[in-house]
């Protein structure tokens, strides 16, 4: 097939579009500081276009760098050296379908920016790949139609022994919040979204799974609605712990579409938990009810030595359902000290009381009470569950729902603090193990979209 029509970009589309837009995705970004980028045109033809050079068309096979200097980019093969220039396109002659290892190959990309586990590989692209010249580095955009982005990041995101009903529900999902634009990101550079757990993570063709190939072509178009007739923006965190939580305790303001949801079949024993206070908030954590629930992310449904097999191989595994962390008085004022400017000059903490949740049990403001080096009392409160997360662990704390036990020595001070938790994440919207757990207990994609959001419908909006 060749490429007639210029498919619309993210930023235009609208339901009425009817059509498959594209979407730019930063794959090597100015932060990366990248000076030199090493491309085979494996696949095909490519044509090559830049803003100050001829275009050429470049056989397939061909090896070619793309160099950042003084003067700007210059792209050079055996044969040929284009540029300077600041800005290079290489288009497919050809359309690349979806495959294993299909598209352009980019060597050394960096993946899991800033996480343990960043490591750089190759990677093959579909559509076709940009190079910008920015002032740090250079930024290399991957312009690509939406479904073949789509089965880049099912397969970035989930193990491809996912149940296919799962993947597909996590197609409609992605869809929609790409769909739906509406969270500010990456505005003044010159992609959409990143390749990154910021956004979506997306690793290209390299380790396409048949199963996400499938789940995206089994949902082609196909996306939630919300109450106003919009492209739902469909929000999904790791694991609801029994109650999905509103948006409103997350992001202080409603959303349509988002709604507080029991993460079991009718019947279950964590309906008498809607909503979680403080009144039944320890049953919540750790009550009897835990060792025969049948709420889809619990254990009991989704065993905690499987989730390896399910989610992408870059996670962390453990227990997502029921967590705890424990401080000494010491270990929590170091971290206040590191995390918190205001508590730079603590000298004991004396209080750290939840003094707001959501209907889920999570903390969405906290208060903290500490004497500083001058002998004070200050008081410090945390007020959204972000910031809960933030302050509360060396890294991210699991999610905020959690319980707080204090013990206290006989002068009163505090000797350790104990926090018991439910979930992974801002648990509003789809719960991913959740919705596994629901596609491992036969559970079709409609079944798994509409639990999780009530108020929407599912509407495929182009063919
Ligand atoms: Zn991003
Ligand atoms: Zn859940």
């Amino acid at each position: 097939m060749n490429i007639t029509e210029e498919p619309i970009d993210i930023h235009q589309w609208t339901p009425a579009s009817r059509a498959e837009p594209s979407v730019r995705i930063g794959v090597i970004l100015e932060s990366d500081q990248v000076d030199r980028i090493h491309v085979v045109l494996q696949d095909g033809a490519c044509r090559v276009t830049g803003n100050h050079t001829d275009d050429v068309t470049l056989p397939s096979c061909t090896d070619l760098t793309v160099e950042r200097t003084d003067e700007g980019l210059i792209l050079h093969t055996a044969e040929d050296t284009l540029g300077p220039t600041d800005r290079l396109r290489i288009d497919p002659q050809e359309k690349i379908d979806a495959a294993r290892g299909a598209g352009i190959l980019v060597r050394d990309i960096v993946a899991g920016r800033g996480f343990h586990w960043q490591k750089n590989a190759d990677q093959t692209l579909q559509g076709s790949l940009e190079f910008v010249n920015a002032p740090g580095g250079i930024v290399m955009v991957n312009d690509i139609l939406l479904e073949d982005y789509l089965v880049g990041v099912i397969t970035a995101e989930m193990g491809s022994a996912c149940p296919v009903e799962f993947l597909k529900a996590q197609c409609v999902v992605a869809r929609s919040w790409l769909l739906a634009m509406t969270e500010p990101k990456h505005e003044d550079e010159p992609f959409d979204r990143c390749n990154d757990d910021c956004c979506q993570r997306y690793q290209g063709t390299g380790d396409m799974s048949k199963s996400a190939i499938d789940a995206v072509r089994g949902t082609r178009g196909l996306v939630l609605i919300d109450p106003k007739n919009k492209v739902l923006d469909a929000n999904y965190a790791k694991s609801c712990g029994g109650i999905s939580e509103l948006a409103e305790h997350v992001w202080g303001r409603p959303k349509p579409g988002i709604s507080a949801v029991i993460d079991a079949p009718k019947g279950d024993p964590v309906h008498d938990f809607m909503p979680v206070t403080e009144s039944n908030l320890d049953a919540f954590l750790n009550g009897d009810w835990l060792s025969h629930t049948r709420a889809y992310c619990s254990t009991h449904v989704v065993p905690v030595d499987s989730i390896s097999k399910y989610l992408g191989r870059v996670d962390e595994v453990d227990d997502y359902f029921r967590w705890d962390v424990k401080y000494s008085r010491d270990e929590l004022e170091g971290l206040l000290r590191d995390k918190l400017p205001e508590a730079e000059m603590i000298s004991e903490l004396r209080d750290v009381r939840v003094t707001s949740r959501g209907v889920s049990g999570r903390a969405s403001r906290l208060e903290l009470r500490w004497i500083d080096e001058n002998g004070n009392e200050q008081t410090h409160t945390l007020d959204s569950e972000y910031r809960i997360r933030e302050v509360l662990h060396r890294g991210f704390l699991y999610s905020s729902a959690f319980a707080l036990t204090i013990r206290r020595g006989g002068d009163g001070k505090i000797e350790t603090i104990h926090l018991r938790g439910a979930g992974w994440g801002h648990g509003a919207g789809l719960c991913q193990i959740g919705a596994l757990g629901m596609g491992l207990t036969g559970h079709d994609v409609d079944a798994i979209c509409m639990h999780y959001y009530p108020d929407a419908v599912l509407q495929a909006v182009y063919p």
